[in-house]
C-alpha cells in the first residue's frame, strides 16, 4: 500500500472582533508562493525603476485620488475587520495614507534626486562628488493589524516612489484591508507585480524574510522583530524595525488640567489603546494628581463602548481574546500589588467576548507589569512624580523607548524635559498626533525599534545610498600616488602646514615647502 504525505494548507479567518463573525477564510501562501512572488516582484522592479520618480509621483497622486473617493468604503471596512470606531478609521488610517501621498507627491522628487557633495579639503578639490539614491529593488514589508492601512500604506507608497517593487505580508488578523489596499494600487496603475500582497500567518512572514528580498520594514512586537533580526543577521538583509512601546506621558505643575485629563483618556483609549503610540504610563505633578484623576475618570464614563461600525461609538473591542487576557492579567496584577481601581477593569460580555471596560489605575509602582510591559489595551495607569528630575527618571525607567509627551504651558520647559527623554519622538503638549505628521519620522530608540518611517528618514530608508565621484583633472596624476621620498615627504609636510598650521605665516611658509608636489610623481 503506497502512503501519500498530507501536508495540511494552514489557513487563517478573518473576524470581525465585535461580533465574532467570519468575515473570509484564506489558505495562508507557503514558501514557494512567497519565492514566486518575490521573484516576479524583481523580475519587474527595474522596468518600475526606469520610469523615473515623477511618473511614479504621478500614480501616487492617482492613488491618493482613488483613495479620497473610496474613503467611506474602505473605513467601514477597517472599522470592521479591526474593530475600530469609523471616526478613528477616518483620521487615522485614510487620513494619514492620503496625506502620506501629498508628502511623497510634493517632495519625492526633490528628495530622490542625486545631491551635490561639495569637498572642502584641497586636495580633492578637483573632483565633482554626488550622493545617487537608487532603489534596493524588493522591499518586503511585514506588518500588523492594530492600524492595517496606514502601516503598510505609508511604507509602501514610499517604498514605490523610491523606485522598489514591493511585497506586503500583511497581519492575519486584517488580510481583507490589505487586499483592499491591493485593489486601490492597482486601480491608480500600479503594475499588479510592482505591489503584491501575500496573505498569511507568522510562518509566511518567516519566509518573505528568508526570501531574496532586499530589504525589510518590519512593524510588530518586540519578540517577533528580535526573531527578525536575527534572521536577518544571517544574510546581512538590511531592516527597519518599527516595535512596540511604553510611552510616558508627563504632566508638569504649569499644565492644563482639562487639555491633559483629555489628552491621556485619549492617548489611552483610542484604538482601545492598542496603539504603539498609546499612553500607557501617566505621571502627574503631585499638586494636580487628585484632580487630574477625578477629571479623567468623569470623561471616561462618558464614552460610549460599542460596535466600531456605530459612528457614535468612541472605543471598539479588542482584537481577539488573546490580547483581552493579557489586558486583564496587567490590570489584575496591579490591584493585587496595592493599584487603586477608579473606573472599570472588567470585561463588557454584553456587547460581545472582545470587550473591555476603559479603565482607570491609580497609585502604581515601577514593580508593576503595567507599568513595565506594553498592555495594549484601554487601561490608563497614572502615578505621581514630585519634581522634573523625578519624572524623567521615570520616564526612562523603561526598555522602551518610542515616543513621549510632556505637558506644561511653558513651551521651552516642555523642550527641556524633551531632550532629557530617552524615545525617538517627544511631543509637548499633543500625543500620538506625530504619526499623522507625514514629515516626521517615525521610529523608536532602545526596544522599540530600529530606523525609521516616514517623511525624508523613511524615504531614506528605501533607497540604497551611492557615493559618484568625478575627477575633474583626468590627464593628471594624484599626488598622493607613488613617487615617495624625502622630497615628497617634506612637501607633504608642507602641504599638511599650509591647511592646518596656527599661524598664517607658518602657513605660508608650509605652502612654499609644498610647491611642486605635483609634478614629482615617479610612476
Ligand atoms: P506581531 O509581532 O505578532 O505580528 C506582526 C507581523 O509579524 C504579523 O504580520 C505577523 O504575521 C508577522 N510575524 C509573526 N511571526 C513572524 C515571524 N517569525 N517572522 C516573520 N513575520 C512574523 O505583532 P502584532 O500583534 O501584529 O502587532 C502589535 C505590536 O506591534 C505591538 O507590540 C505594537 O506596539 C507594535 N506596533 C508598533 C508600531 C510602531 O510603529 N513602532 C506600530 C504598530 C504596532
Amino acid at each position: 500500500m503506497a502512503f501519500e504525505l498530507q501536508i495540511a494548507t494552514r489557513r487563517i479567518a478573518s473576524v470581525d472582533p465585535a461580533t465574532g463573525d467570519i468575515l473570509r477564510e484564506f489558505e495562508c501562501a507557503e514558501e514557494k508562493d512567497v519565492i514566486a512572488a518575490v521573484a516576479w516582484a524583481r523580475a519587474a522592479q527595474p522596468e518600475w525603476a526606469e520610469i523615473g520618480v515623477r511618473r511614479r509621483v504621478e500614480l501616487v497622486r492617482g492613488f491618493q485620488r482613488k483613495l479620497q473617493e473610496r474613503k467611506s468604503d474602505i473605513a467601514r471596512l477597517i472599522a470592521r475587520e479591526a474593530g475600530k470606531p469609523m471616526a478613528e478609521a477616518l483620521t487615522t488610517e485614510v487620513l494619514v495614507v492620503l496625506d502620506g501621498a501629498r508628502f511623497l507627491v510634493e517632495n519625492a522628487y526633490r528628495l530622490l534626486r542625486a545631491e551635490p557633495i561639495p569637498h572642502g579639503n584641497l586636495a580633492a578639490k578637483l573632483k565633482k562628488g554626488r550622493l545617487v539614491r537608487e532603489p534596493y529593488g524588493v522591499v518586503g514589508i511585514i506588518s500588523p493589524w492594530n492600524y492595517p492601512f496606514s502601516i503598510p500604506a505609508t511604507e509602501a507608497l514610499a517604498a514605490l516612489v523610491a523606485g522598489n517593487a514591493v511585497v506586503l505580508k500583511p497581519s492575519e488578523f486584517t488580510p481583507l484591508v490589505a487586499l483592499e489596499l491591493q485593489s486601490l494600487m492597482r486601480a491608480a496603475g500600479i503594475p499588479a507585480e510592482v505591489f503584491q500582497v501575500l496573505i498569511g500567518d507568522g510562518a509566511t512572514g518567516a519566509s518573505l524574510v528568508h526570501s531574496a528580498i532586499d530589504k525589510l520594514i518590519f512593524t510588530g512586537s518586540v519578540s517577533t522583530g528580535k526573531r527578525i533580526a536575527m534572521a536577518a543577521a544571517e544574510r546581512l538583509l538590511p531592516v527597519v524595525l518599527e516595535l512596540g512601546g511604553k510611552d510616558p506621558m508627563l504632566v508638569l505643575d504649569d499644565a492644563d488640567l482639562d487639555v491633559a485629563s483629555s489628552a491621556a483618556v485619549w492617548g489611552a483609549f483610542v484604538n482601545a489603546g492598542q496603539t504603539c503610540l498609546s499612553v500607557e504610563r501617566c505621571y502627574v505633578h503631585c499638586s494636580l494628581y487628585e484632580p487630574f484623576l477625578k477629571a479623567c475618570v468623569e470623561k471616561t464614563k462618558t464614552l460610549r463602548v460599542g460596535n466600531g461600525l456605530d459612528p457614535e461609538t468612541e472605543v471598539g473591542p479588542l482584537i481577539h481574546e488573546r490580547q483581552l487576557e493579557i489586558v486583564e492579567s496587567h490590570v489584575q496584577d496591579a490591584t493585587a500589588r496595592g493599584a487603586r481601581l477608579l473606573i472599570g477593569g472588567g470585561r463588557l460580555p454584553e456587547l460581545g467576548k472582545n470587550f473591555y471596560q476603559p479603565t482607570v489605575l491609580a497609585d502604581l509602582t515601577h514593580a508593576m507589569r503595567i507599568m513595565r510591559e506594553e498592555t495594549f489595551g484601554p487601561v490608563l495607569p497614572v502615578m505621581p512624580f514630585d519634581g522634573e528630575d523625578e519624572a524623567i527618571k521615570l520616564a526612562n525607567d523603561s526598555e522602551f523607548g518610542l515616543a513621549a509627551s510632556v505637558w506644561t504651558r511653558d513651551a521651552s520647559r516642555g523642550e527641556r524635559l524633551a531632550r532629557r527623554i530617552r524615545a525617538g519622538t517627544v511631543m509637548v503638549n499633543d500625543l500620538i498626533s506625530c504619526f499623522a505628521i507625514s514629515e516626521a519620522p517615525h521610529g523608536g530608540v532602545k526596544a522599540s525599534g530600529v530606523g525609521r518611517t516616514h517623511g525624508r528618514c523613511g524615504l531614506n530608508e528605501m533607497v540604497r545610498l551611492k557615493y559618484v565621484d568625478t575627477d575633474l583633472m583626468p590627464a593628471m596624476k594624484k599626488v598622493w600616488w607613488y613617487g615617495y621620498g624625502a622630497r615628497f615627504t617634506r612637501q607633504m609636510e608642507g602641504f599638511i602646514d599650509s591647511q592646518f598650521a596656527r599661524g598664517w605665516g607658518e602657513r605660508l611658509a608650509g605652502a612654499l615647502r609644498a610647491a611642486g608636489v605635483v609634478c614629482n610623481k615617479r610612476i
